[in-house]
């Protein structure tokens, strides 16, 4: 049998795809789910039987994925395929990160944050949750106690290039890199934390700060990035990095000309969210061929994230999210063709 450890050794990039349900505004307008699973690891969209315009992007295209979760996939099974086997590997000295990509409202923050809590009605704990869980539950293993191991959060967001601290009122906070490329944000808050509770609450209070003070709250975070950071030390050696987990909620991937805004301001956003995802695929794709070359210096996420795309101890897992309906359709397929690029 295979164990865990050569399962992960085998598996350094992962892609996936979670199609959500249609919602309640879908089915009112009756729209067609022009998108079906027919098998795990395999996606389809398809040729709409009504006369639509946007037939031009649909010819019952496939796609093949490691995995595809269709609507009736809950968090707790995309969790078990995705992030769970990262959670292992920072027990084995990786340094692992796991994206979720796709429009805004295709389900990247029902995925990552769920509720937090799972206590709400009819709603399930995301990946933040279950992967803190199982975080503890590995740091009292027989198997890893004896490394002797803390852990650390950190919680912040790329917004127009910049990063703020979540855990800190979201101070501005600047990204160094020093003469051996390794890459710091200097002075963002490292919470030490002993249960999967405490790692909740910092995320609970992190995105609260998150949405503050803006008009429209849903708008603001799908154009940043949030990273949380799940990060283990050891205790006998000067609290040296072993392992470190980073969930990334990316910012939403629709195109500026979607947007239909001729707002300044928009449109660099724009320009810098696509300037940010075209930078995380080549470095992911460049991990895959182990290239000695990553372009991390493309964009602020990359660059804070240049641990991610490095060495043998790297791992990733991209969930791209998209939605079922026909409305959706051209950035559903714009995500497909993004994700099949990026494998
Ligand atoms: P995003 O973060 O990509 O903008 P959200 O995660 O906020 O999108 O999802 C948009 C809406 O759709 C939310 O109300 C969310 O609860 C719902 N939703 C997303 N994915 C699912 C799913 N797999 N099952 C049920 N509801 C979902
Ligand atoms: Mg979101």
């Amino acid at each position: 049998p295979v164990s865990a450890a050569e399962q992960i050794e085998s598996h350094k990039i992962c892609v996936c795809v979670r199609k959500r349900p249609l919602n309640k505004q879908e089915i009112n307008r009756k729209e067609i789910d022009v998108v079906s699973v027919p098998g795990m690891g395999v996606l389809l969209v398809h040729e709409p039987k009504q006369k639509v315009d946007l037939t031009k992007y649909l010819d019952n295209q496939v796609f093949h994925f490691d995995y595809s979760f269709d609507e009736g996939s809950t968090n707790d099974l995309v969790y078990k395929f995705t992030a769970k086997p990262l959670v292992q590997s920072i027990f084995e000295g990786c340094v692992a990160t796991c994206f979720a990509y796709g429009q805004t409202g295709s389900g990247k923050t029902h995925t990552m944050g769920g509720d937090f809590t799972g206590k709400q009605q009819n709603s399930s704990k995301g990946i933040y949750a279950l992967a803190s869980q199982d975080v503890f539950s590995y740091l009292n293993h027989r198997r890893y106690t004896n490394l002797d191991l803390s852990v650390f959060v950190s919680f912040f967001e790329i917004y127009n290039g910049k990063v703020y601290d979540l855990l800190n009122n979201k101070s501005k906070l600047r990204v160094l890199e020093d003469d051996r490329q390794q890459v710091q944000v200097v002075g963002l808050e490292e919470v030490y934390v002993t249960t999967a509770d405490d790692v909740i609450k910092m995320i609970q209070a992190g995105s609260s700060c998150r949405t503050s003070g803006q008009t429209s709250a849903n708008a603001n975070s799908s154009r940043s990035h949030a990273i949380l950071q799940i990060v283990l030390r050891r205790n006998d050696r000067a609290s040296t990095l072993y392992g470190k987990f980073s969930l990334v909620d990316l910012a939403g991937n629709e195109r500026g000309t979607d947007v239909s805004s001729n707002d300044r301001s928009t449109l660099v956003e724009t320009a810098e969210i696509n300037r940010s995802l075209l930078a995380l695929k080549e470095c992911i794709r460049s991990l895959g061929k182990n290239s000695d070359h990553i372009p991390f210096r493309m964009s602020t996420l990359t660059k804070v994230l240049r641990d991610s795309f490095i060495g043998e101890k790297s791992r990733t897992c991209m969930i791209a999210m998209v939605s079922p309906g026909m409305s959706s359709c051209e950035y559903t397929m714009n995500t497909l063709r993004y994700a099949d690029r990026v494998k």
